[in-house]
């Protein structure tokens, strides 16, 4: 089953590109495949992350425990992420994608600066003031925090909360089963976001900024198969080879839709059935990563901030380099997880370091290109932090088993 599904995946990605090149624009017609996939999966996110978040921590029952993962998951995000954009930069030196490139910004709009909220709002936000509306809005952080309250409720509460948390226990249960289903057409999905995607880049938007392209995908194979491939091996003792075709379906969903939270019902499922993660970490750790861990978002902040530099004909030092590393690090936290948000976060670094803003304008071409591989990195760095995560608390759990 599990086999059939990446050849299943694998097939829709040859058709979906021999399709997009053979019928360019028309390929639209199958949107509709993609955008019917898109819709059930989003339909499943917030009440699988309340209902399996509430019975995580609701039979964890210890606060203790809670506040260990939390103190793991967050640690590794911030520094895989800050190690992600500083791997961005250096591709950019070593690649110099935008010294002599031959895109003129004449036409193109240069958007605005945006208004970012500041670190104490940002972080006052994940408390709703409506747990319900934050439910309909779908807003992750915010049904992280209602689910965590209920959790830790029912196990203070105690007898009287038994229905309670039996009602989430079958509701998660319900849930799994409802993402089961929609995992079947997975394959239809990919296909019909992809295909229109191919048709629609021509070689003449992707050819200027071929070197940009290319820089990206060097980055994301780095990330990938040295970065992740190590650090499941050492911290969580699993083989690359293992953790890559686990979590394929997720990568693959997440370089279709180009969003991390819609792809989260799927990383979730991937972790626990591929990977075997379990129930508890991952319904912590993943919903987690997927707003605040953007190691591939990273790696293109810091890649297209020299890539602006250089088409400027400016270079960064080295004290502006580090402004990026800790914009970019801090920026990832408060940006949500859907197609295109990485473009608010170059904002943020351009004119952090006081680069021309026009220099958006440049890279929003081909940003849809660029989105799906950072997307991918995304998922696949929260799956990494959810193996890594749970084989720490494993061992843990079997030292505590040994001392009594
Ligand atoms: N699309 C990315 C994600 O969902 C965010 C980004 O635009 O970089 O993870």
């Amino acid at each position: 089953m599990k086999k059939s599904l990446i050849w299943q995946l694998i097939v829709a990605f040859i058709l979906a590109i021999v399709i997009g090149v053979i019928f360019g624009e028309k390929a639209q017609v199958v949107q509709p495949l993609g955008d019917l996939f898109l819709r059930l999966i989003k339909f499943i996110i917030a009440p699988l992350v309340l209902a399996t978040l509430v019975v995580g921590v609701a039979s964890t029952s210890d606060v203790k425990k809670l506040g260990r993962l939390g103190g793991k998951t967050v640690g590794f995000y911030l520094i895989t992420s800050m190690f992600a954009i500083t791997l961005g930069i250096i591709a950019g030196k070593t690649f110099s994608p935008g010294s002599g490139i031959d895109v003129s910004l004449e036409g193109k709009e240069a958007p605005e600066a945006n208004e970012t909220e500041g670190v104490v709002q940002t972080i006052l936000n994940i408390i709703p003031t409506n747990p319900f509306e934050a439910l309909s809005s779908g807003n992750i952080l915010q049904i992280i925090f209602f689910a965590l309250a209920i959790g830790i409720a029912i196990t203070l509460v105690g007898e009287k909360a038994k229905p309670v948390k039996q009602f989430f226990d079958g509701f998660a249960e319900v849930m799994y089963k409802i993402t089961g289903m929609v995992m079947t057409i997975v394959p239809i999905g990919v296909f019909g976001l992809l295909a229109p995607v191919v048709g629609e880049y021509g070689i003449d938007v992707l050819l200027p900024l071929i070197k940009l392209i290319l820089a990206m995908v060097v980055g994301c194979i780095i990330q990938l198969f040295v970065v992740y491939a190590l650090i499941v091996k050492s911290l969580g003792k699993m083989s690359p080879i293992r953790f890559f075709k686990g979590v394929f379906p997720a990568s693959a969903v997440a370089f279709s839709t180009s969003s991390s939270s819609g792809t989260l019902p799927v990383t979730i499922k991937s972790a626990q059935e591929n990977l075997d993660v379990s129930k508890d970490t991952s319904t912590f750790v993943l919903p987690l990563g997927a707003t605040i861990n953007m190691d591939g978002t990273a790696l293109y902040v810091g890649l297209c901030t020299m890539f602006v530099a250089q088409y400027f004909g400016t270079d960064l030092s080295f004290s502006q380099m580090a402004t990026v590393v800790l914009i970019g690090t801090l920026a990832s936290i408060g940006t949500a997880g859907v197609p295109g948000a990485g473009l608010i976060m170059l904002t943020m670094a351009l004119s952090a370091v006081n680069l021309p803003l026009a220099g958006i304008a440049l890279v929003g071409g081909i940003d849809r290109i660029l989105d799906m591989m950072r997307t991918s990195i995304n998922v696949t760095g929260d799956a990494a932090a959810s193996v890594v995560v749970d084989a720490s608390e494993k061992r843990k759990l079997q030292t505590e088993k040994r001392q009594n």
